[in-house]
């Protein structure tokens, strides 16, 4: 029964694109059978996921929220779900995102924009955007629909929908989790991450989701630490980073309070704060919004209604027509507007000017976020300039959509984890989130910081 008012309760976030209870209490039965037979149970045994529908999962429809994948089943499970589903969690169902996870308000999805469970106060009842592009994600664990979900992070897409919604969401460093079997947006940022109601949970659960993957060359040979037995919110003996270029101009009031009030805790933690500069911060929105459409355009020419989904073919179409119609009819707005930038900067004569200097900057940042971790262990900032905003609100105008990211893809250049935790709630009764970013692999000093935050 309160399953059945859960489903009826995802239909009105459209939180799921598809749901899959058979697979869920299939995992549950298995849970049982395994504790009956005395068999060890797994970490996330008998818990009930989300699974971003950028996931392939066998057999389920696997659509990246675009048409052009629209009723593709893939034959093979993604090596992060699959060992999800090792660990004995069970899937609810495929969840919402932006079309090829490119967005940051689940607005570009093919099956429509999900809708936050967050209201402003004072009875306003604008539908909110849940943050994306992993939007279903957020708002199904923010509305309890699942204890918890996946998420993928390119730019912020676990970050700031966390944010958005007052959960919990980490971005692991790159190489961590398996890109196999995820639908590729950016490769050299994409990272699979939990989203989760707390820092606890996230460890758990990242613990099952990361690990070694030859089917993926960029995966780390590394063990998986223990993070969530190490948990510790003591930071006495550590140092919080807090960047100076971060106070932007544009940054809402209530966000630079929240920001002050983290600093406030992480103090009375036991950590030491200390003032630290990226110089190169303003140029890491215009060099990610060059390499991401760029990998986006290469990653994207798959789709050719040859090998996946959607074919359209007008009557005595060649080869070449049916690639154009079939991409035309398949792709959204945003998804065309990313290609056609990518393949722009990537072009002969603009390569240098474009992509080349983009590549640059991303070196420069990664230097600027080393030097600084020669002085502190971690750094604090906000996860976003503004609280959730309304649906809608910035669909007409991708560039204000694009600076939503400008506080979350500096760690994704870098390669480096980061996480979104909730810090409170506005005036208009919105959560706020606030952003660890660790050095690389340092997960566990993320957590700790994140810990001693919620
Ligand atoms: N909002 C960013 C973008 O649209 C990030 C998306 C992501 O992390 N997948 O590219």
């Amino acid at each position: 029964e309160a399953f059945n008012a859960n489903v009826a309760a995802a239909a009105d976030l459209n939180a799921f694109i598809v749901t899959t209870p058979d697979a869920a209490l299939a995992a549950a039965d298995k849970v049982d059978a395994d504790r009956a037979a005395g068999k060890p149970l797994g970490k996330m045994a008998g818990v009930p996921i989300g699974m971003k529908d950028l996931f392939a999962t066998r057999g389920v429809q696997t659509t990246a929220a675009s048409h052009i994948l629209e009723g593709f089943r893939p034959e093979y499970e993604s090596t992060v779900s699959q060992k999800l589903w090792d660990a004995g969690a069970g899937m609810l169902g495929k969840l919402n995102l932006d079309q090829f996870a490119m967005g940051s308000s689940n607005e570009t999805s093919h099956f429509g924009n999900v809708i936050s469970p967050w209201r402003r106060a004072g009875g306003d009842t604008a539908a909110l955007a849940p943050g994306g592009s992993s939007g279903g994600s957020s708002a199904a664990v923010a509305a309890r629909l699942c204890p918890a979900a996946t998420g993928t992070d390119t730019g912020g897409s676990i970050r700031q929908p966390a944010a958005f919604t007052g959960i919990s969401g980490i971005k692991p460093t790159y190489g961590r989790c398996s890109r196999w079997g995820i639908v590729a947006f950016a490769s050299s940022l994409d990272q699979a991450g939990p989203m989760a109601h707390d820092v606890t949970d996230c460890a758990i659960m990242l613990e099952s989701m990361a690990g070694f993957d030859p089917k993926d060359s960029t995966s780390l040979d590394l063990p998986v630490p223990d993070w969530s037995a190490a948990l510790n919110a003591d930071l006495r003996g550590k140092k919080v980073g807090i960047p100076r270029e971060y106070r932007m101009d544009g940054t809402d009031a209530e966000i630079l309070k929240s920001w002050d009030d983290g600093i406030a805790w992480l103090k009375d933690a036991g950590a030491e704060v200390v003032d630290i500069s990226l110089p190169h911060t303003k140029a890491a929105l215009p060099a990610y919004y060059i390499v991401a459409p760029a990998e986006a355009s290469s990653n994207l020419a798959r789709y050719d209604g040859v090998r996946y989904g959607l074919r359209d073919l007008p009557q005595g179409a060649n080869l070449q027509e049916m690639y154009a119609a079939t991409r035309a009819a398949g792709f959204g707005a945003e998804v065309r507007r990313r290609i056609l930038l990518g393949t722009y900067v990537l072009s002969a004569g603009f390569y240098d000017a474009y992509y080349t200097q983009a590549m640059k900057v991303r070196a420069l940042i990664a230097r600027d976020f080393a030097q600084a971790f020669e002085q502190c262990d971690v750094i604090l900032a906000p996860t976003t300039p503004t609280a959730a905003f309304a649906l809608g609100e910035n669909q007409d105008d991708p560039l204000a959509m694009y600076l939503n990211d400008v506080f979350s893809v500096p760690a994704s250049l870098a390669g480096l984890p980061a996480m979104s935790v909730p810090a409170g709630l506005n005036s208009q009764g919105l959560p706020l989130g606030l952003q660890i970013i660790g050095r690389a692999l340092d997960e566990q000093g993320v957590l700790n910081a994140g810990l001693a935050i919620e």
